[in-house]
């Protein structure tokens, strides 16, 4: 079968897979990859900058796919289905696992980050990984997961309805948060030093409040929108270190600050400025199985809109030409959707 691979930072190629000839287990499924969105991941493993990542490696974790077979009875999955893949295999037993946080299992896989993934005709995945749909397109089944990264960011907060959040980065993982903030009934605020990123946040996803860090004071500007209480609940979406630091000066007393971009790195901070608001600090690391059907939902009945996302499309054999402008801001990518 038709593959692409990646075979070191910087080179793409096309190859030849053979497809899986063992015969399906109980718990598996055999899906035929219709689509497969692109991210931030995909762009550091090109670059050669994602940490504990080997070469070669067939990419792609947000996956549009349709049922060929199963191994055996599965709730619910029948063969025909659509379906996005939650691209988490983790292994059952580990204390997250107990707990009911496959998301961050101690022996976590991600599908085209620690294994092969989705840049294929077929693969093989655990039939309890996918979350079938009626009436999902496979584009928007393809964006399951990078929608699935902001709400579990949101769902860690615990918003409010009213309150004021600030969103800083207005990349894929920030329009995440954003839009899931928004259907929370928060009073989204977007900080990021792109005009043309805030213009696409106001335009395209109705956010009420922008700052341009470039030009405005932050600080000044959100206690101006918020009357002088400041946000109480602050998502990091840079993945920049110097940005996740300076986002202990923005939350109200009482805030929280949820890094959801990671960085390979240390962050300091002041204590007496943690300390004097009572912050609570989270991380959110990928998604939880109900985030994937949730969202199903969410988009089913028109509560999240998934029309502003995809900027880019190109075939499977177009990868290798593609995907180096894909790296490229200035293409103005947002989601790039790979047609298998
Ligand atoms: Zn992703
Ligand atoms: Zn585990």
């Amino acid at each position: 079968m038709k593959a692409i691979r990646l075979e070191e930072p910087g080179r793409f190629a096309q190859v030849n897979l053979e497809p899986a000839s063992a015969p399906l287990q109980l718990d598996e499924a055999l899906v035929r990859v219709h689509r497969v969105g692109v991210c931030g991941t995909d762009l550091h493993a090109f670059r050669g900058n994602q940490p504990f990542f080997s070469y070669p490696r067939v990419l792609g974790h947000e996956l549009g796919v349709e049922v060929l077979d199963v191994g055996g009875q599965a709730e619910g999955i029948r063969v025909g289905q659509y379906c996005a893949v939650e691209p988490y295999l983790n292994c059952g037993t580990c204390i997250a696992c107990r707990r009911g946080k496959p998301n961050c299992c101690v022996k976590l896989a991600v599908l085209g980050v620690h294994t092969d993934g989705g840049m294929r005709e077929t693969l093989v995945v655990p039939i309890r990984k996918l979350h079938p749909s009626k009436n999902l397109t496979l584009d928007q089944l393809a964006l399951v997961e990078t929608l699935a990264i902001g709400c579990h960011a949101v769902d860690r907060a615990g918003l409010e309805k009213g309150e004021f959040v600030l969103v800083i980065g207005a990349g894929p993982i920030g329009l995440g948060v954003m839009q899931f903030a928004i259907e929370a009934g928060a009073q989204v605020i977007v900080l990021d030093i792109q005009a043309q990123r805030l213009e696409f946040c106001r335009g395209r996803l109705s956010v009420p409040y922008t700052i341009d860090a470039s030009r405005e004071n932050a600080l000044e500007a959100l206690a101006e929108i918020t009357a002088g209480d400041l946000p109480t609940a602050i998502f990091d979406a840079t993945g920049n270190g110097r940005s996740m630091a300076s986002a202990f000066e923005y939350p109200g007393n009482s805030g929280r600050l949820i890094f959801v971009g990671l960085f390979q790195g240390e962050v300091i901070f002041n204590d007496p400025n943690f300390h004097r608001r009572e912050l609570t600090i989270l991380a959110s690391r990928n998604a939880r199985p109900a985030d994937f059907s949730r969202i199903i939902s969410l988009i089913e009945a028109k509560r999240i809109d998934t029309s502003p996302w995809i900027t880019h499309r190109a075939s499977l054999s177009d990868v290798v030409a593609e995907f180096p402008l894909w790296t490229k801001p200035e293409t103005g990518v947002i989601k790039a959707m790979i047609e298998v």
